[in-house]
């Protein structure tokens, strides 16, 4: 097999392979497309088994940003970034200013930032040797923690959902909100704030009990939320929530939450329509913590200071937009991951045709 016959080659318009003998970085940078504008997604280390799983993660995680970008309606194209090495003893310094030399070298069609196994003071390291980072404190273009922005625009995207599926708004309506990290937390005062009744559950107690303090939530076990009486099932923690085993449990008609990848393949999302759920398309719902990000990369691009007035914009125009992928998705009887993908897919094909026909 070669590259351009791997199953998710997807018409990536690069992949940067770099090699760092010094260091031992090994890094794959994809670059799915800049139709709308310079790539830009995280970076991601992890100890992947072999080259060719990173470069499958690489082409699907860089694909996926694209998507989420264009529905974000954002100036950016998508790419992203996996380091080959375990997160936890591998780090160094000089690794990460290797990274950045390898980010530049794309100059500037690429724009990385944090991603799983890479913290902002890894970035900082990348910051010595390129300028294309985003998610750094102490500038005047920094964006900070997304988190509140991806809140925000989950809980509008929830209460568009209740009104389209149930014909009501929040108040009284139950939600089983799986993980209550940074974006749950945020996710579960608004909802609470709103009138709805909160179950939770997460793996670290500490955090479950600062959100039931706050929000009256009752708690679950980790492995009973799929069976909660809820009218909506918000997942904000790890992919893949959305699967074979969990779907005949689910109680609720709208699924609406934060967490990236939630269904575990596309047939499970038709698995979804096909029972009468209602699904939120996970990027295009949960696209505020990129638009928060992008404000950054175009303040840093015209050396001005963050734009909080373009950032509340785009979040209003996010809410446009996955009514429009419910609304389509309802007219036509398909499922929304579809419809969306699709919406997606023109939207990049626009962008092209847009720049070779200038
Ligand atoms: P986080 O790590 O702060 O929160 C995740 C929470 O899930 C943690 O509290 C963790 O303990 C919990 N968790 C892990 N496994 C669990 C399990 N099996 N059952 C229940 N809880 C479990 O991460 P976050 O920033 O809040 O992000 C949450 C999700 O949203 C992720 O999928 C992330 O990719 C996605 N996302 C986040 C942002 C953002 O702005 N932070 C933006 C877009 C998408």
């Amino acid at each position: 097999m070669t590259l351009f016959d791997h199953p998710d080659f997807a018409a990536h318009e690069a992949i940067h392979t770099a090699y760092d003998e010094a260091t031992g970085l090994k890094t794959i940078i994809a670059v799915h497309s800049t139709a709308l504008g310079p790539a830009a997604g995280g970076c991601r280390m992890w100890p992947y088994a072999s080259a060719d799983l990173a470069l499958t993660d690489a082409l699907r995680l860089s694909r996926a940003m694209s998507y989420k970008n264009a529905m974000a309606d954002i100036p950016l194209g998508g790419g992203k970034a996996v380091i080959i090495g375990d997160a936890r003893s591998q780090k160094t310094p000089a690794l990460f200013e290797a990274f950045g030399r390898a980010v530049d070298t794309l100059g500037g069609r690429y724009w990385t930032a944090e991603d799983v196994g890479v913290a902002p003071s890894d970035l900082a390291c990348a910051r010595r040797t390129t300028r294309y980072v985003a998610g750094l404190d102490g500038h005047p273009a920094a964006s900070g923690d997304p988190s509140p922005v991806t809140a925000e625009g989950v809980f509008r995207g929830v209460r568009l959902a209740v009104r389209k599926a149930l014909g009501r708004e929040l108040d009284g309506v139950t939600v089983a909100l799986q993980g209550v990290g940074h974006v749950g937390a945020y996710l579960a005062d608004k909802l609470h704030a709103a009138g709805a009744k909160l179950v939770i559950t997460d793996v670290n107690a500490e955090a479950l009990n600062l959100v039931a303090d706050k929000t009256g939530a009752r708690i679950v076990a980790p492995a009973e939320i799929f069976d909660v009486e809820a009218e909506v099932f918000a997942p904000c923690a790890l992919g893949g929530a959305i699967n074979a085993q969990t779907l005949p449990r689910l109680k609720a008609k709208v699924i609406a939450g934060g967490a990236n990848n939630q269904l575990a393949s596309a047939e499970i999302g038709r698995a979804v329509f096909e029972r009468g759920l209602l699904y939120a398309p996970d990027y295009v719902i949960n696209g505020g913590g990129i638009i928060n990000v992008a404000g950054e990369i175009l303040a840093l691009e015209a050396n001005t200071g963050f734009d909080v007035a373009w950032v509340a914009s785009k979040l209003d125009r996010l809410t446009q937009t996955l009514e429009e992928v419910l609304d389509r998705a309802a007219a036509d009887g398909r499922p929304t991951h579809e419809v969306a993908d699709e919406m997606a897919q023109a939207r990049i094909a626009a962008a092209k045709r847009g720049r070779l026909a200038a």
